[in-house]
């Protein structure tokens, strides 16, 4: 470190001795010694006292001399307290030349300084000095050993007396003044002693810490190596299973080469298969094709009979008339059998199957005791009698109900008195079997089964079923079991531009097998049940009407056809004893008769080609509309019981039906777009 101070330079170096205070302990002993030496009036002289008497240090500081008396002697310092020595020194208004003492001091042991940092603290103490007093007026230039290698030297603290015995010696005589010398020179030998033992210690010490971090510098040293052995044992590892890798990996090349060539033969072979496959194909596929042409073609002509046949039913129904009647007389049950075993009163024909005849025993105009007997014959378009199976009354009526399918409005009514079998030709018996099974479920599994066929010419169907009661004039869904109160049911058009008819609030179910058919037929009959034992048979004084909807559609010739098949089973035609008939019993009778008679006057209407049909006058005729007269097919079962107790009311329904099948009301027109 450099320091200016007035312009003059000091190169001081770090040391274990500070000149200034030697020289200030030298000046106190002088002093000291002035007051008992006889050599009072010498001057002492600072650089006198410097180390080992070198010749090359001036005598004399010119600088002025510090005031002795004001000195402070102070025991030797070492390195550590010298900026406090030099401090001291410099509070003090010692005038001389300290500057140039350290500076001699610095360029003749340049090998004193021990550490570093105590050439720094000398400095920091020199400047110190220099801003602190001004008597010392030095500049103080501090460089020297710093950062040097430390040197154990020690420089002896300057001594007056030596210095004074050096340059002076005692007269032989001064024996005290020797002695005091001897003494002197001891203590200052003592002091360098202690002074050399401290270094030597701090040096130890120094030395210890040298020799501990060498320790611990080889045990670093030892742990290093030794991971780099395991390192490059490692490594060494690494290299042999490097080594297997790349042999294995040249093994697996090896491998899939020779799999890749037998792949490649194998792919080869399949392609070849492969190319006859297709070559076999395309010959399939042409074979297909001409075959399709084939299928076109008798399609094509399958469509065309089709349509033939349809013609032709239809010519044959219309041959038949619109409205046909089938006669059913039903056998006479276990139950009747004690009062009429035997039918009497109704006659078939052996070779006709179309003719029935009531007879009668009737008293004579002509006398009392003769009877006459009065016969009355009918022609319907079938008559079945008691022995007639289900199946053979069905396939009566099978032709109609393909019609139903082709697109035509079918309407198939039972009429007759109650008991008379109306239900059981319709429905069937409450315990059901296929061989039992009524006309209603027959027709359902006819179109369901039809349908499936006309699949293959590309006919889809959608079925909607409902099943509703007509009772005084009274709407009431069968297909409900549990009906929500004041629900209105209202026979109404679809939308002003259709002519189909819907009820509100009815419950239309779509089904998709006959099955779901049989189930809700099972559900109307429960129902129609209850009501026969709570409201007095009920059922015989109501009509119970099935409708099938059903819409079809031809994608590949775009067509679309709609069609409803009604299956109604009508109330009771016996006629009341209207005289005994009061209230409820009255209104009930009238309503019976208003809509059966409605029946009648709508197909007679028809028949008769009015220009006004009186539809609206009954539930049942406005609910059937579309199903009586022109676009329809009407079919009407009369059902007779057998005994001779119901003659009347059997020769009442006879003559009913009769009237109808007298009818003729047109060409039924097809509902296809
Ligand atoms: P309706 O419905 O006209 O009042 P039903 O169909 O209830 O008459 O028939 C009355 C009774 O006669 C029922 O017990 C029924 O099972 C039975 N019956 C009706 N027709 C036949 C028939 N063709 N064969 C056997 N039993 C029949
Ligand atoms: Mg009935």
């Amino acid at each position: 470190m450099d320091m200016n101070v007035n312009g003059s330079q000091i190169t001081a170096m770090s040391g274990h001795t500070l000149p200034g205070s030697h020289q200030t302990l030298a000046r106190k002993r002088k002093v000291d010694n002035t007051e008992r030496s006889p050599l009072k009036d010498r001057k002492m002289n600072v650089n006198d006292t410097m180390v080992n008497g070198n010749k090359n240090l001036p005598q004399r500081s010119r600088l002025p001399q510090p005031s002795l008396k004001r000195m402070k002697l102070n025991t030797p310092v070492d390195n550590t307290d010298l900026p406090v020595a030099v401090k001291k020194f410099g509070s003090s208004n010692m005038t001389f030349s300290a500057a140039s003492t350290i500076s001699k001091i610095a360029s003749t042991r340049p090998s004193i300084g021990v550490r570093s940092q105590y050439g720094a603290g000398l400095a920091k103490a020199i400047q110190g000095v220099g801003t602190r007093s001004r008597a010392v007026n030095c500049a103080a230039t501090v460089t020297g050993a710093i950062g040097k290698k430390p040197r154990v030297a020690v420089t002896a603290p300057p001594s007056v007396e030596t210095a004074a015995a050096g340059s002076k010696r005692r007269p032989a005589w001064d024996l005290k003044g020797q002695l005091s010398d001897m003494k002197v020179q001891l203590g200052n030998m003592r002091t360098r002693m202690s002074e050399y033992t401290s270094k030597l210690e701090v040096s130890e010490v120094h030395s210890k810490q040298l020799q501990e971090n060498m320790h611990q510098r080889d045990k670093q040293l030892e742990i290093a190596s030794s991971q780099i052995e395991e390192l490059q044992g490692n490594l060494k590892a690494m290299e042999l299973l490097l080594k297997n890798r790349e042999v294995e990996l040249e093994k697996c090349r090896a491998e899939n080469s020779a799999m890749q060539g037998v792949l490649e033969s194998k792919l080869k072979l399949r392609e070849t298969e492969l190319a006859q496959k297709v070559a076999c194909i395309e010959e399939q596929q042409s074979t297909i094709a001409s075959l399709h042409g084939v299928i076109a073609d008798r399609e094509e002509r399958l469509y065309l009979t089709e349509q033939e046949r349809r013609r032709l039913h239809n010519t044959v129904q219309e041959l038949k008339g619109n409205i046909r009647v089938i006669c059913r007389v039903r056998p006479v049950l276990d139950s009747e059998k004690e009062a009429c075993s035997e039918i009497e009163h109704v006659q078939f024909s052996h070779d006709d199957d179309k003719v029935i005849s009531l007879t009668k025993k009737e008293e004579s105009h002509t006398g009392r005791d003769r009877k006459e007997e009065v016969k009355y014959d009918f022609s319907f378009d079938h008559v079945f009698q008691p022995m007639a199976k289900q199946r053979d009354v069905f396939e009566e009526i099978s032709q109609l109900v393909q019609s139903a399918l082709d697109g035509y409005n079918v309407c198939i009514f039972a009429y007759g008195q109650t008991g008379s079998g109306k239900t059981f030709t319709m429905e069937g018996p409450d315990d059901m079997t296929p061989e039992n099974m009524g006309m209603i479920p027959r027709a359902v599994d006819q179109i369901f089964a039809t349908a499936e066929k006309l699949k293959t010419m590309g006919w889809t169907y959608k079925f909607t079923a409902s099943f509703l009661e007509i009772y005084n004039e009274t709407l009431r869904d069968l297909l409900v079991t549990k009906p929500e109160k004041n629900v209105e049911y209202e026979i109404k058009r679809l939308n002003n531009k259709s002519e189909q008819l819907h009820v509100t609030n009815l419950k239309y179910v779509t089904v998709t097998a006959e099955d779901q058919v049989h189930n809700l037929i099972a559900i109307a009959k429960a129902k129609r049940s209850v009501a026969k034992t709570a409201a007095n048979d009920r059922s015989s004084r109501s009509h119970s009407v099935f409708q099938l909807m059903i819409e079809g559609s031809n994608s590949n010739r775009d067509l679309q056809c709609t069609s409803t098949l009604s299956l109604v089973d009508l109330a009771g035609s016996e006629r009341l004893d209207k005289s005994h008939s009061k209230g409820d019993r009255l209104r009930e009778a009238q309503a019976i008769n208003t809509s059966l008679s409605c029946l009648g006057h709508v197909i007679m209407s028809l028949s008769n080609k009015e220009s006004h049909i009186p539809y609206r006058n009954s539930k049942l005729t406005y609910l059937l509309q579309n199903s009586l007269g022109g676009n329809s097919k009407t079919l009407m079962f009369v059902n007779v019981s057998p005994l001779e107790e119901n003659f009347s009311e059997s020769l009442n329904s006879l003559r009913f039906a009769s009237k109808v099948n007298e009818c003729v009301i047109g060409t039924a027109q097809l509902n296809r777009k």
